[in-house]
């Protein structure tokens, strides 16, 4: 039986199993179909305490799962299918296989909303980007024309970001009136570098031949008309998908099906933890989440010894 098992290897699943194996808890860590999270998708990583020079995502995760194993961590490539968290021990379905866990930490990260148009896909970090924050600052992006899709507050603050950068940001809503809350609204629309463009949706990102972004196709929703808008970066913040599907119903989510916590790092399920993007619909950024993740397993550890006693 296994005294820890951490479902997710992006930042606070690894930090979690960090934690954990300097407890001598041994934890058993899974990847998911994604090893190393969101962070692996993005190239420079500027803002992680530690790396003023940045550091590549990638490389950033593999250190991290490094020290993780360095003191006992055993990450394990497979997918979590099931989860009954009704009985002790818990009994987990991994890849058609049963485990046994005391304690469990949910740390399955979030997802990017994509936008599922031509070209989007195959042009991913070669200009098309889901994070502003971690790509806005790269060299291919300055003094040029960027766009930025969505209208709620993850799209302001996208383009309120990339006003650093770019030379003119085009914020391409659906509707004529964005979602985001009235400051930011306000911020965004007296901007001199954003330029709304209302109504419309990208129907292609250019151009897959050039293996680069080089414009984007635009139809007004109201009209009908298409044009094609040059730029050199496509920033994609049409909100985020919590990867939480298989424990809704068990643990309690919000309405966006994002986890949401008891006490600190605990769930509704005693014995059940959890850390990162699929329990912050607020800052999810790398650290915070590794922060949870060192929360978490801080809570498991206390929580065994808890039982044990
Ligand atoms: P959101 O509020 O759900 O907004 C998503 C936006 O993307 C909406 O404008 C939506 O259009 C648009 N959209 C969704 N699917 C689309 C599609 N397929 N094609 C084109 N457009 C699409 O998501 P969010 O902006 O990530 O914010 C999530 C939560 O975090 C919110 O509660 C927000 O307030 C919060 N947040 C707060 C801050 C802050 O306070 N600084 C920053 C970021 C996020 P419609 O408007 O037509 O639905």
């Amino acid at each position: 039986m296994e005294k820890i098992v951490i479902i997710g290897t992006g930042c606070a699943g690894l930090t979690a199993a960090l934690y954990a194996a300097r407890a001598n808890l041994s934890p058993l860590v899974l990847t998911g179909k994604h090893p190393g999270g969101l962070l692996t998708t993005t190239s420079t990583v500027e803002n992680f305490p530690g790396f003023p020079e940045g550091i590549d995502g990638y490389e950033l995760m593999s250190r991290i799962q490094k020290q993780a194993e360095k003191f006992g961590g055993r990450v394990q490539f497979g997918t979590l299918e099931g989860v009954d968290l009704g009985k002790r021990p818990f009994s987990l379905t991994i890849d058609g296989g049963k485990v046994e866990a005391q304690t469990l930490i949910i740390a399955t990260g979030a997802s990017h909303r994509h936008l599922g148009v031509e070209g989007e896909h195959l042009l991913e970090n070669k200009g098309v980007t889901y994070c502003a924050t971690c790509d806005g600052a790269l060299p291919v992006f300055r003094n040029r024309p960027l766009v930025v899709v969505g209208g709620g507050d993850s799209a302001c603050e996208e383009a309120l970001y990339l006003t650093r950068f770019g030379s003119i940001i085009h914020l391409i809503h659906r509707r004529d009136t964005l979602r985001a809350s009235r400051i930011m609204s306000d911020r965004v629309l007296a901007h001199p570098k954003i330029k709304p463009i209302w109504d419309s949706v990208i129907t292609e990102v250019l151009d897959v031949k050039q293996d680069k972004v080089t414009g984007v196709r635009v139809k007004h929703l109201k009209t009908g008309a298409e044009g094609v808008l040059e730029c050199a970066g496509v920033f994609v913040a049409i909100g985020h998908v919590p990867n939480t599907e298989l424990f809704r119903g068990i643990i309690d989510v919000d309405s966006a099906g994002y986890i949401i916590p008891k006490k600190g790092p605990a769930t509704n399920v005693p014995g059940v933890f959890v850390a990162g993007d699929c329990a912050d619909r607020v800052y999810r950024q790398a650290v915070t989440a590794a922060g949870m993740g060192c929360a978490a397993a801080i809570e498991a550890e206390r929580y065994l010894e808890a039982m044990n006693q």
